[in-house]
């Protein structure tokens, strides 16, 4: 049997299983198990399949079909051009998350923040944010918040493995870091960004197998998805430095809601940044 013909036979599978991209999802499956760069997979396939991993390969298609995410069978996805660890603790990184990196950085280039800013990411999860940022801005410090201790523990894996681990400070915590932590003179930051959870609660259970698998603790904005945004926009004030800058990710229909948020805890409100689809995504607003 050639890799080629292994490849149909679990794309196949997949979509029987109703998996929305069988063939990429068999694909990176397989990819994994061999070990193959995307050139060499395409390469070998004519050339015949190693029968010794048949069974991992079949446990591999199983949870697939069962509504697992790829990126928890390969324990890694991709982000800003980064791989990052991640296992079923934390949300795996979306490409939407990317806007609100990408806009951070912009201001950055644009210079309306220092070089040398302490950033606040609160809810780090994978520390998709938080590590991207330090990996793209070699004199910044992060403190990277987040109430799961088992996430933090993916985050610091993450900032170990691209180098940044001495600039990243993690701490667990209720949204903020604990009186004390770094940075230790006022715990006040440039720079503020986080992607909360923002789903209505009532809404989890009609998400898609995949999103399921993950963490609720992830996903969870109470009953009108706000909820979060409501605790972090009314505390924040005390942990901003004078011409700080918020991003926050929002869901599609959530940008006016937290814009408004903004306004009336006194933040001067920018026109958010718009996704790949259209939908506002990025809320951004500036101190004072
Ligand atoms: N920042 C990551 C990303 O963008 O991929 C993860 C975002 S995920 C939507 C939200 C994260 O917030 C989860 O890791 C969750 O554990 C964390 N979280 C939920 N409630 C929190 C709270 N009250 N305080 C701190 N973190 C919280
Ligand atoms: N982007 C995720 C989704 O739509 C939600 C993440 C979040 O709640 N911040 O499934």
């Amino acid at each position: 049997v050639t890799l080629r013909e292994v490849w149909r036979q679990g794309t196949e599978f997949l979509r029987r299983a109703g998996v929305k991209t069988p063939a990429l999802d068999a694909e990176v499956l397989l990819r994994h198990l061999t070990g193959q760069s995307r050139e060499e997979f395409y390469r070998d396939l004519p050339l015949p399949w190693l029968q010794d991993s048949d069974l991992r390969w079949r446990e591999m298609l199983n949870r697939r079909a069962s509504g697992t995410p790829v990126a928890y069978i390969t324990g890694e996805k991709e982000f800003y051009g980064l791989t990052f660890q991640v296992t079923p603790a934390v949300l795996v990184p979306r490409p939407e998350t990317e806007i609100l990196v990408q806009r951070a950085l912009e201001l950055f280039q644009e210079k309306r923040l220092p070089p040398n800013a302490w950033v606040l990411d609160i809810g780090t999860g994978s520390g998709a944010i938080a590590v991207t940022l330090a990996v793209n801005l070699p004199k910044i410090q992060v403190t990277a918040t987040d109430i799961s201790v088992d996430a933090l523990a993916v985050a610091r894996a993450n900032a170990r493995r691209h180098q940044v681990q001495a600039r990243l400070h993690f701490e667990t915590g209720d949204l903020w870091p604990p009186e004390g932590s770094a940075p230790a003179d006022g715990l006040k930051f440039n720079l503020v960004v986080s992607n909360p959870p923002y789903i209505e609660a009532e809404q989890i259970a009609q998400l898609s197998p995949e999103v399921r698998h993950e963490p609720t603790l992830a996903l969870d904005g109470g009953p009108d998805g706000l909820s979060v945004y409501r605790r972090l926009i009314s505390g924040l004030k005390k942990y901003m430095l004078p011409q700080g800058w918020v991003l926050l990710e929002v869901g599609a229909d959530q940008a006016d809601h937290v814009s408004e948020l903004l306004a009336a805890a006194g933040f001067k409100v920018l026109p958010p940044v718009l996704d790949l689809a259209g939908y506002p995504r990025v809320v951004q607003a500036k101190e004072g």
